[in-house]
């Protein structure tokens, strides 16, 4: 069958390429009693043309820094698939970044993008430039330079990036800010503009709120309720700290937050005072460690915070946080919840762990669409040129992570994973998405 002989084309040709071949297979082993069930995707290869990008665009930036030295760095574009509507995927600017990270993070987004039930295909973009230690005006003539490469290949009706990891209010105003300079076009070309040139209220929350709202529907699937649940989250950006907002208005006591120095850890619970002192901190690129002389609490340097006794994880920092060692403490410390706010932040073993200990698992793709819903919904605003209300906003977002959930419950009971009550979210959250990918691929031929 076509998917086995894909995965080996994939293992042979992009060797070089682990974070890629790793989503790949995520997918694969989960997609089988749909395409067994539809012939037709086999046929056409379905599975064997998705695991190739339409295309990549790969470019030289060149900037100045403060000192006047010349700085190359790279970037790319990856279009991964359009089937359903513009390709639509964030930036990430991280020494991280390279093919095979993009690639993994742009055929997630293919299917995140589906779940969402909104008109938009998949993509994802960035640069190995790191924002870390840079001044403002650095920032900005990157950010200017960035730009003025990729604005050749986006368009608001063709491909519409967004932030990610190290892009954010600041990086996006900038990048607008160039494209409507180079075009003299004024388009929602990127999502997450201020609120103000055409962002929608609720894109900064929306991600981890949706999150959070995701896993209200997980802990109702089992009668449960979030109150009084304690929660580690890790990272201390935007997914992070608004994850861990929401489930902190709700009743949840969240011990955790981390970065890459280290975690905090607050026996007492974050509230909104301290989570406010936390996104300051972070937006002024100061230490987290300083958490500790202002609340109290426990700085642990270098490490993460998966050591600690909680009834749930929200991983919001990077891909393959959570290996199986991480995985087994979660277990062993009673974690009976896992929601990614990251994309892809356990290994492949870490999710064989913990579904093997029956740990109620939400995988990225479904558990942190929010964002991406709700940049669709600012495409759709700036297209009729009209804001909608933060609490239509969050309305939408509540029902969106609804009908994820419940289309994801569904497709694990109806292909037989569910089993005595444990949903198989990764499974199906999986085949609706592949499905609605998929089927529009067989109606087009063999376009696309
Ligand atoms: P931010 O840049 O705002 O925050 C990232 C956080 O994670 C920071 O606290 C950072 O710490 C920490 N972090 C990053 N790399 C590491 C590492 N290797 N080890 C430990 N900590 C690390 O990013 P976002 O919150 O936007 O994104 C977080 C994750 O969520 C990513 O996987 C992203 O793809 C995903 N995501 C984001 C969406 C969004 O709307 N923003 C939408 C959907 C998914 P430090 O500052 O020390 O680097």
């Amino acid at each position: 069958m076509s998917i086995s002989k894909a995965i080996e084309k994939v293992e042979a040709r992009y060797a070089h390429q682990p974070e890629f071949i790793q989503a790949v297979k995520e997918v694969a082993i989960t997609i089988k009693p749909l395409y067994d069930a539809h012939p037709e995707y086999d046929k056409l290869k379905v599975f064997e043309r998705l695991v190739e990008p339409d295309r990549v665009f790969g470019f030289r930036v060149n900037w100045e820094d403060d000192n006047g030295e010349v700085q190359i760095n790279r970037g790319w574009r990856v279009q991964f698939s359009n089937a359903l509507g513009p390709y639509k995927g964030g930036l990430r600017f991280h020494p991280t970044v390279n093919q095979s990270v993009l690639k993994f993070l742009g055929f997630e987004q293919i299917f995140k993008n589906a779940l969402t039930g909104l008109p938009i295909g998949g993509g994802k973009g960035g640069s190995d430039f790191d924002p870390k230690g840079k001044t403002d005006s650095e920032i900005r003539r990157f950010c200017y330079a960035f730009m003025r490469e990729l604005h050749h290949y986006v368009n608001k009706d063709m491909d519409v990036p967004a932030g990610d990891i190290g892009v954010g209010g600041r990086e996006v105003s900038y990048m607008f800010a160039m494209y409507k300079n180079l075009t003299r076009e004024s388009t929602g070309v990127i999502t997450g503009k201020g609120v103000g040139f055409g962002g929608s209220l609720m894109r900064t929350e929306a991600t981890g709120y949706g999150a959070v709202y995701f896993l209200q529907n997980m802990l109702a699937a089992q009668n449960e309720s979030i109150e009084g649940k304690k929660v580690l989250v890790s990272g201390a950006g935007n997914v992070s700290l608004h994850a861990a907002e929401k489930a902190t208005l709700i009743g949840a006591i969240v011990l955790t937050v981390s970065d890459s120095k280290g975690t905090i850890y607050d026996a007492k619970g974050l509230n909104q005072e301290k989570i406010d002192w936390l996104k300051v901190q972070k937006d002024q690129h100061k230490p987290l460690a300083d958490y500790v002389e202002v609340f109290g609490g426990e700085w642990m340097a270098d490490q993460k915070p998966w050591s600690i006794k909680a009834d749930i994880a929200i991983p919001s920092a990077t891909q393959n946080e959570i290996n199986e060692e991480d995985a087994k403490l979660l277990v062993d410390n009673g974690v009976k919840y896992i929601v990614e706010g990251a994309n892809m932040p356990l290994t492949a073993e870490a999710i064989d762990y913990i579904r093997l200990h029956r740990v109620h698992y939400a995988p990225g793709k479904a558990a942190n669409a929010g964002g991406v819903a709700v940049s669709a919904l600012e495409m759709s605003q700036n297209s009729v040129r009209q804001y909608q209300t933060f609490e239509q906003v969050d309305e939408r977002l509540q029902g969106i992570m609804k009908d994820i959930h419940d289309s994801s419950a569904q497709a694990s009971e109806m292909y037989g994973q569910t089993d005595q009550g444990y949903i198989d979210y990764m499974s199906g959250a999986n085949m609706v998405g592949f499905k609605r990918v998929a089927d529009a691929l067989v109606a087009f031929g063999i376009l696309n």
